[in-house]
């Protein structure tokens, strides 16, 4: 028999790994205290500047005396790289990605050691932490993954992966027929996924991903079931594999403090951020936010200023790369007071000022945290995304859902070469959609506020959903059973 005693607690203890980006952090934080408000015991292990970026809201989480941290160290220097860079967002050049994704791996033994002294029940992994998949293989502990995104952007990227070789198309951006799905879907070459990270060098580390989900006993997913319910079926049919949707985790924040401070201390102070929506009409503000790992040219962040600038609409933009900015900030930022727009330089509070009611739309990149902080807040959108799967996620949007309008950026960008495209959307296009949108020619845009009527109705299902009885909420209680009856199944074992 194993030396350690992992089951004489009752409680059942899971492990969360997240990978250190905003966009899975931030959930996979809210998952661990999700399921230790279901009764489990959760350890969260990070890196000390993860861990501070989360650490206050932990420590007032109700059930923080079932919410353990345990630290573990970032190689830098084995690695590679600067201080200070343990996200992904902080890294100084997209040209350290590689070494980034090195500095993970190199964190295997610290982790096998941590599991093999506390022996949890089972390991929540993010899906860009392949070698969790060796350390539960290797102490027998069923491993679920956390992958960030949604349903629909999964089964599409693997319809479109199978059906990528037979297309016919004339250029790059023409569209083509994705076959396989429940809707009929169209995409172009360019925006595909999988171009976006083809020069980073991390074939292997994606073949390694690829060969950990194959043991992988479910996905525990930051959607909920009535956004996409036969995109979850239809994963759970192509993989094999039990879905969990739990989401939207955002809506587990209740305390102000918490959805103010959620994912990093933010740039501008709360109180003043609130007074100022406060003195705004409902649904006239835009909020502009482009994510975590937006890298924008100087051109095309010239082309939003002079746009936004010649809406009149007000808004809230963050720019994320303040130094960038500066080439225009002083006296942009001068002229746009006056005329009602604020600008954020680093860490937004995004869900409180999307939760504030007179913010009416959201620029967003299409990020799926973004996306679904913006069904919560029942906030219709303007997309514009970037690389990844966002083009995907922007399809959601756009042509299913129907709660959102594209700006028309057609090229994904490819990480790290962000400087060659140069501009992809210009001011007038910027100006046009966003007038359109926010103040709909005059009068009502009765285009919008069907929108708004129905990301309000998705709004309101995706907090049935959380609360108890809803779907996400019972989907955590049955993973929890799941796994008690797989640790009563490995007893017997044991005991045989
Ligand atoms: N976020 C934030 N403030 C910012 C930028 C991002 O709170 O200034 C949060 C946002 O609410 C979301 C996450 O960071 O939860 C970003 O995740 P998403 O999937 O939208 O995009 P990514 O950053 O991964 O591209």
């Amino acid at each position: 028999a194993a030396k350690a005693q992992p089951h004489d607690d009752h409680q059942l203890h899971l492990f969360f790994f997240p990978f250190m980006l905003p966009g899975h952090l931030i959930p996979m934080t809210d998952i661990a205290r999700i399921f230790a408000s279901h009764g489990t015991k959760a350890t969260i292990i990070a890196t000390p500047q993860n861990i501070s970026r989360f650490q206050s809201i932990i420590d007032r989480d109700d059930h923080h005396q079932s919410i353990n941290i345990l630290k573990i160290d970032f190689p830098f220097a084995a690695a590679d790289l600067p201080p200070n860079c343990e996200s992904l967002d902080n890294l100084p050049s997209r040209g350290l990605t590689y070494n980034f994704s090195k500095a993970n791996s190199m964190l295997h033994p610290q982790a096998d050691d941590l599991v093999s002294r506390y022996r949890p029940d089972a390991i929540v992994s993010d899906l860009n932490l392949p070698w969790t998949a060796e350390i539960a293989h290797k102490y027998g502990i069923p491993r679920f993954t956390f992958n960030g995104t949604c349903c629909f952007s999964l089964c599409l990227t693997m319809a479109a992966s199978q059906h990528k070789p037979n297309v016919k198309v004339n250029s790059e951006t023409e569209p083509f027929f994705v076959p396989g799905l429940p809707d009929p879907v169209y995409i172009t070459l360019s925006q595909l996924p999988d171009r976006f990270f083809g020069k980073t060098g991390l074939d292997e580390f994606f073949e390694k991903i690829f060969e950990a989900e194959r043991d992988t006993c479910g996905v525990v997913s930051n959607t909920f079931f009535e956004i996409e319910p036969e995109y979850v079926k239809l994963y759970e049919k192509v993989t094999g594999k039990f879905v969990y949707p739990v989401g939207p985790v955002s809506l587990f924040n209740t305390k102000t403090r918490d959805v103010a401070e959620r994912g990093n201390k933010a740039s501008i102070g709360e109180d003043y951020c609130v007074s100022w929506l406060d003195s705004k009409e409902p649904n006239s503000v835009l909020y502009v936010c482009f994510g975590s790992l937006c890298e924008f040219t100087e051109s095309q962040l010239l082309e939003i200023a002079s746009g936004l600038e010649a809406s009149e609409v007000s808004f809230i933009w963050v720019v994320k790369d303040s130094e960038k900015f500066k080439f225009l900030t002083e006296e942009f930022e001068e002229r746009i007071k006056e005329r009602s727009g604020i600008l954020i330089k680093g860490w937004a509070p995004q869900v409180l000022i999307l939760n504030h009611p007179s913010v009416g739309g959201f620029m967003t990149h299409c990020g799926w945290n973004s996306v679904l902080e913006s069904v919560s807040s029942g906030v219709p959108m303007i997309t514009w995304p970037l690389f990844a799967e966002q083009f995907y996620n922007e399809n959601l949007v756009v042509t299913r859902l129907k709660i959102g309008i594209a700006i028309g950026v057609e090229q994904g960008l490819a990480w790290g070469e962000e400087e060659k495209i140069g501009v992809l959307i210009k001011r007038d296009r910027v100006e046009e959609v966003v007038t359109r949108f926010m103040k709909g020619g005059g009068g009502q845009n009765l285009e919008v506020e069907e929108m708004r009527k129905r990301v309000s109705e998705l709004g309101e299902l995706a907090r049935l959903a959380v609360n108890k009885g809803g779907s996400s909420y019972v989907n955590v209680d049955n993973l929890i059973t799941d796994l008690s009856k797989h640790r009563r199944n490995h007893r017997v074992t044991l005991l045989e």
